[in-house]
Parts: structure tokens; sequence; C-alpha cells
């Protein structure tokens, strides 16, 4: 069998907060509980959302929690050649068509319908570079939550791969490191689990066997909202690593015997990896909105 392949995959839009170290560590544990590489990617393709120092506090916290990442750190900034280079044989097959409708324009569309704009002709100029669907992946097996499906008239009818202000879409960006860095399977939190139907599209696309999917459950606020910079999520405290490690492990329904809260950060890990079983991580909170049609800015 093939060597497991994982990745933490943050866009530096901000420090980490307690939702993104329960990602963080759950892939870790996953990828090493089965003797994987696990691997360190930030997306770092969107510079309007970007926070600076975002990415280096996002490694320091990391090491504070002793989530030690394998090789070096991909920047998706330094691989902007790569979305070119398949973004142009994406259009050579004939997947792609230009559009410059606003985002307004786009979402009064009804589900499942195409803009005007593949009739018209246009050119790469002010345009946005739109996927559009061939065949409908209308479901897959996630690794933790089972069996999901969707409904084909919840999807709609294209996706970005390039914006028009000529900004590489993370639905690219993504799916094209995961093929190229050979991930087997892609770990994160469930509030991503919609953007898998719009990923295995591309995976098919690109003729390329999909990794395997698993979504963990994610941390929202009182009001059923996801933690995240947007809701002023607050960053995580590295002085209080041990403490964080043990609350991310209660939280994934694993918690760790009360004597490891004094533990050191690499000792509570070092348990975690050797009683890490998916099976007992509780999916409590599936999918937490319906996200479909909002995920050409994540
Ligand atoms: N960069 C994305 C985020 O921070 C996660 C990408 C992924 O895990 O696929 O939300």
């Amino acid at each position: 069998m093939s060597q497991y392949v994982g990745r933490f995959a943050p866009s530096p839009s901000g420090p980490l907060h307690f939702g993104s170290l329960v990602t963080a560590l759950a892939s870790y544990l996953q990828s090493k509980s089965q003797q994987g590489r696990w691997l360190l990617r930030i997306e770092d393709i969107d510079p309007p959302r970007e926070i600076k120092g975002a990415s280096q506090a996002i490694l320091s916290c990391l090491e504070a929690h002793h989530l030690h990442w394998d090789d070096t750190v991909t920047y998706q900034s330094t691989r902007t050649h790569l979305y070119e280079e398949k973004l142009h044989w994406l259009m050579e097959q004939g997947f792609t068509y230009f559009c410059q409708c606003t985002r307004a324009q786009l979402s009064s569309l009804p589900n499942g319908s195409l803009c005007p704009c593949p009739a018209l002709s246009l050119d790469m100029t002010k345009s946005a570079v739109k996927f559009k669907h061939q065949a409908l992946i209308l479901e897959f097996d996630d690794n933790l939550l089972g069996l999901q499906t969707f409904k084909k008239e919840a999807l709609p009818a294209q996706f970005t791969l390039k914006r028009r202000d000529g900004l590489y879409a993370y639905q690219l960006a993504v799916v094209v490191d995961d093929i190229q860095q050979g991930i087997t399977e892609v770990a994160r939190g469930a509030d991503l689990l919609d953007a898998t139907i719009f990923q295995l599209a591309l995976f098919n696309a690109f003729q390329a066997k999909p990794p395997v999917f698993v979504h963990f459950p994610v941390v929202v606020t009182p009001e059923g909202k996801k933690l995240s910079k947007q809701n002023h999520a607050k960053a995580i405290d590295v002085g209080s690593a041990s403490k964080n490690l043990c609350d991310a492990l209660a939280f994934l329904g694993m918690p760790a015997p009360d004597a490891y809260r004094l533990e050191t950060p690499e000792s509570i890990v070092t348990w975690a990896t050797k009683h890490w079983n998916l099976r007992q991580i509780s999916a409590k909170t599936a999918r937490i909105d319906n996200r479909i049609g909002e995920l050409d800015s994540i």
C-alpha cells in the first residue's frame, strides 16, 4: 500500500484560532497514526485577504503545539505558474468559459443555469475563467461522515478557476496542489464539505484519482456559526499549548486523561497519536450550513 500523505492547508487570513487548531490536530493525528507524512501548505493566493505576519504566526503556533510538519512548507504564492499551466490545459480541453458577470448577476441565476457569457465572444481581458460541469458528480463517501449526496438543483452550473482580478481561485489551486503533492487523504473541517463536490469535478477533469476525503466537526459559536476571523475568534494563546491540545482532543470526542493537562505538548501529541481512532471521533457537527454558491471567496 502506498504511504499516507496528508496536509494542513491554512489561509493566512489571521492567526490560528481554536477551530483551526482542532483541524490541524485532527489531520496531524490522522496522518501520524498511519505512519504518514503530514505536509503544511500555506494558501496565500488571495493577498487582499491576507493579514501581515499571519503565515509566520501559524507556523510558530503549530510548532508550539508540537505539530511538526514533514518537508518544507509549501507557499501557494510561489506556484502560480503551475496554476496557469493547468488552467490553460483545462481551457484547451473545453472545460471553461470566460465570464464578466458580477457576483450579484451570478447569484440571481437559477441554480443549474449558465449566464449568457459562454455565447458571447469574450476574451481573457477583464474576464473570470469559469469551470463548467460536463459530468456532474453528486456524491462521495466521507471517511467519517459516510455517504454525502448533493442535489443537482442545489449546485451552480459553474465555479471560478481564475477571478476577474487575475487571482487564481481556491478550487483550482487546492486540486492542482493535492494532485501534485500526492495527497492520499484530504482531512479538514466540515465547513468545506460542499467544496468537495467542485474539487471532485476538477480531479475528474484532470483524470486524476481523487484522494479520500474526511471532514471533521467544526467549532461553532453559540449562534451556530463557524469560528472564524470574521466573527472575531480569539487567536490561540501559544503559552497554553497543553491546555489547548487537551481541549481540542475533548472537542473531538477523544479526551486525554486529566493528568495530561500538566504534561508537555509533546507527550500529549504522542499519547493522542497512539490512541487516535477515527471511528471514535464525534461527527456531531456535520453540515453546519449550506455554503454552495458562496465558495468562490474561500
Ligand atoms: N485554505 C482553506 C482554509 O483555510 C482550507 C483548504 C483545504 O483544507 O482544502 O479554509
